[in-house]
């Protein structure tokens, strides 16, 4: 996939080693001095584009759904008063067409429209033949072939310039966070397409302020190209999402707490520390697939000497007791008890599976 990198997306974003890329500004437009204020007090404190929600998708009907049309020149003209290029939220055709007529910089489809290969379909049509920067964020389910199907047809009609916003996962009665992240996805989707820039939005996952620098913080940690993060100028009385919002000053704070990670260096004495642990955990890897290949073996000779003496694969009895005399090590081995389950569980699954076939075998 040809993608442009965000900064060459050539809208004058200067990115610098110091700081995250930025993107902030209101959940949603609600009035012209809403959008203005809130984005002449974040301007210069690191942000790097502004955003606005011109059309909301909201859960239940009755709820604010947006200003629409009539907010799009409040949000160019914070751009304006700023120098930022300015982005919003686009759900269909004609809202794509609405924000190009006028003049906004870069658009994102929403964890709502992602989803929604029609919707999604519908929108790369309405953008053949345009220039314009879009960012993607991941559908609401945990689907990393739903969120590349959407990348895929938005570079399918020619745009370039993409980005990646991981925004996590809804679930039913969610326990901390209001949308899970689950790392392990927007890693998976960096290592499926490497070129392609992916930003944290930690409001729509944290869901409350007070777990934004965590999760800000992570995305750092991982490497991740940029944060977009909602503020307001009062968002405890927001239309929408109004727990999660911070005030500039909020902004400024975070923002002053958060540490980047660089992705390497030339100080020699980390390099060569780092060489001579990756060499340690290279023999180790070798050392755990040779143990492990060795366990298999043993595990294919009791299949035959099972299948011999017409015995079943699974003993739950002895199962058991392989689990419970892995969990009770943990502690002294300074393991996660999660850890050891999951790993003594694929590995009774995998010598399940091999049993299996011996079984089956004419
Ligand atoms: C938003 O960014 O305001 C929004 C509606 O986000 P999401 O699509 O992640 O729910
Ligand atoms: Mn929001």
């Amino acid at each position: 996939m040809n993608i442009i990198n965000i900064k060459d997306w050539k809208l004058g974003i200067q990115l610098s080693k110091e700081k995250p890329f930025l993107i902030s500004g209101p959940c949603s437009a609600e009035t012209e001095t809403q959008v203005l204020q809130t984005c002449t007090q974040i301007a210069n404190l690191g942000v790097d584009v502004l955003r606005a929600g011109i059309w909301k998708p909201r859960t239940r009907p009755g709820s604010f759904e947006g200003i629409g049309k009539k907010a799009l020149p409040w949000l160019v003209e914070a751009g304006k008063q700023t120098n930022l290029p300015v982005c919003c939220e686009v759900a269909n055709a004609n809202h794509v067409e609405e924000a190009l007529k006028h003049g906004i910089d870069i658009l994102w489809l929403g964890a709502r429209t992602t989803v929604n290969p029609f919707a999604v379909q519908a929108i790369a049509d309405a953008l053949q033949g345009v220039d314009i920067p879009i960012m993607i964020k991941n559908p609401v389910n945990p689907d990393l072939e739903l969120w590349i199907g959407a990348i895929e047809r938005i570079a399918q009609a020619g745009i370039q310039k993409i980005a990646a916003i991981h925004r996590g996962f809804s679930v039913y009665n969610a326990p901390k966070y209001r949308n899970q992240p689950q790392w392990e996805i927007p890693i998976e989707l960096r290592r499926r397409i490497a070129n392609l820039e992916i930003i944290c939005d930690p409001s729509h996952i944290a869901g409350k302020r007070d777990l934004l620098f965590e999760i800000a913080q992570h995305a750092l940690d991982l490497n991740f190209d940029g944060l977009m993060l909602e503020s307001h100028i009062t968002p405890d009385t927001a239309w929408s999402d109004a727990q999660q919002q911070v005030t500039p000053e909020g902004l400024q704070t975070l923002m002053k707490q958060l540490i980047t990670r660089q992705l390497d260096t030339d100080n020699l004495d980390y390099l060569n520390k780092i060489n001579h642990f990756r060499t340690l955990i290279d023999n180790l890897d070798t050392q755990t697939l040779h143990l492990l290949s060795q366990r298999m073996e043993i595990v294919r000779q009791i299949g035959l000497h099972k299948k011999e003496s017409n015995i079943a694969i699974l003993q739950i009895e002895r199962w058991l007791n392989v689990r419970n005399s892995a969990l009770e090590k943990a502690a002294s081995s300074n393991l996660s008890e999660s850890f050891v389950e999951d790993i003594i569980n694929t590995i009774h699954k995998e010598s399940i599976r091999q049993q299996t076939t011996i079984m089956r075998k004419d």
